[in-house]
């Protein structure tokens, strides 16, 4: 089964309020000139969460399917990361 196929299998209920934050921009900056592109949390997400556009990080955080690689790649302890709020974010898709 491929990582499509895989995300297919579950479904979105969108929060209006993100669960994921970058805490500081600068540490994105300073990532970039040190690992450089794709940064780590950009590589290591299989939803595409994380984008590096107009040098800083967009956060698509209603893609997130909530396996939290993006925050232990992360080697500035940079993502705020919470689980979205009650009955919202992701469920396994039945039938
Ligand atoms: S890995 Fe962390 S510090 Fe690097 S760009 Fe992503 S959020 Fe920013």
């Amino acid at each position: 089964m491929t990582t499509e196929e895989k995300l297919y299998t579950l479904r979105y209920k969108k929060d209006d309020e993100s669960h994921l934050a970058i805490a500081d921009a600068n540490k994105c900056l300073e990532c970039t000139a040190k690992y450089g592109e794709p940064q780590p949390c950009v590589s290591i997400c299989p939803a595409n969460v994380f984008s590096w556009q107009n040098n800083k990080i967009i956060v698509s955080y209603e893609n997130c399917v909530e396996c939290g690689a993006s925050r232990i790649s992360c080697p500035y302890d940079n993502i705020i990361w919470k689980y979205p709020r009650f009955g919202k974010g992701i469920a396994l898709r039945y039938g």
